[in-house]
């Protein structure tokens, strides 16, 4: 058993954690990315402002016949642009039933190639390929090999926020919005193996009763929420409706919280981000408080712009969906760049994985 310093005491006891990985320290860095040096190079690029920019973007997807995906947590200037504005799952959808012969994908770089193997006949393309993310980063195909060597009969379930080579290793892919549904689908007495989040492993655990092996990943936006936070914004706001995400690392205290009646059951809810959405829309509670990345206040407002939103932690700032900018999606369309393809063999089994899971849903 090894200790994860960033699980409570309690939990320590009621999860088995893999031994054979600790949390990878592979972070990709976004500092200054070639596609940010090549628009502040641009001949064209520099002198123009933002609404010439808007303009010749609206000119060029006419042109090119391009739908514009969006994650929630874009910018507000590229969800406004958009054609479609969704969490992963919504995304993955939106691409697999397109006509558009070109997707501009608007999100980090492992959902661009969730789209290109789902339309293996279309052009997916990215504004920024080092849109990475730091939750993908924390597992490699081969250490998925390593781990499934270790339980033969296991059923891998990957997170959607993996990369296509540790896709092609896994049976069945899963979002937040579906992790539940997924995971209830497999056989009781089947071993379940899931990667890499595992926040999103160990709601799910405490949803469905089943005990499964989770990786230690975690994404660092979505851990750096405490108990704390939720604590205090509640305190303050003590009508408002609590939305959280299930990759918060603070969402397994704040379950223990409300079987122990320390959290309004009746008013916390945990939803991926597409589910807070719908939740918002139809919610009587005129005060939301929001614990996710901050690109999602934008999109709750513009749903319900009549309601109050209050970010939980306003640093909550994912810099790898921030590298997307207004510059470089024009870039994108004018130049076609950056172009993301999966190599056929892995595109295949990658491809598996997913469509078992969009089966479940
Ligand atoms: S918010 Fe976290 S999981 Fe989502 S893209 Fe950013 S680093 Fe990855």
């Amino acid at each position: 058993m090894v200790k994860n310093p960033t699980l409570p005491t309690e939990l320590q006891v009621q999860v088995e954690l893999p031994t054979i990985m600790p949390r990878s320290k592979r972070r990709p860095s976004v500092a200054y990315t070639e596609a940010q040096r090549a628009v502040e190079n641009d001949a064209e690029i520099p002198y123009l402002s933002e609404q010439e920019l808007i303009e010749r973007i609206q000119h060029l997807r006419k042109e090119r016949n391009a739908i514009i995906l969006a994650h929630n947590y874009q910018i507000p200037i590229i969800q406004d642009l958009a054609d479609f504005v969704g969490d992963s799952l919504q995304l993955s959808q939106q691409a697999a039933k397109t006509d558009a012969p070109l997707i501009v994908f608007c999100g980090v770089h492992f959902m661009a190639e969730t789209a290109a193997i789902l339309c293996p006949d279309k052009t997916v393309l990215i504004p920024d390929p080092e849109a990475g993310c730091s939750l993908a980063a924390t597992v490699t195909a081969e250490e998925v090999r390593q781990w499934k060597a270790q339980h033969p009969d296991g059923v891998v379930v990957a997170y959607v926020n993996t990369n296509a080579d540790v896709k092609a290793e896994a049976d069945y892919c899963c979002t937040s919005s579906n992790a539940v549904k997924v995971v209830q689908a497999i056989p009781e007495d089947k071993e379940i193996l899931f990667l890499p989040d595992m926040f999103l492993g160990l709601y799910v655990q405490r949803m469905t009763g089943r005990k499964m092996h989770l990786w230690m990943g975690e994404c660092h936006v979505h851990a750096g929420f405490r108990a704390e936070d939720i604590v205090n914004a509640l305190k303050q706001y003590p009508e408002a409706d609590l939305l959280l995400h299930p990759e918060c690392g603070c969402v397994s205290q704040c379950m223990y919280a409300l079987a122990e009646g320390e959290l309004p059951a009746e008013r916390t809810f945990v939803y991926s981000t597409g589910g807070m959405v719908r939740h918002v829309k139809q919610s009587p509670a005129p005060i939301h408080l929001v614990a996710t990345e901050v690109g999602m206040m934008h999109r709750l407002r513009k749903e319900a712009p009549h309601k109050q939103f209050i970010a939980v932690k306003a640093d909550a700032i994912c810099e790898y969906m921030k590298t997307i900018t207004l510059p470089k999606l024009y870039r994108s369309l004018r130049d076609g760049v950056y172009e993301v393809r999966v190599p056929e063999e892995i595109a295949q089994r990658a491809r598996r994985a997913i469509e078992r899971m969009l089966e479940v849903v």
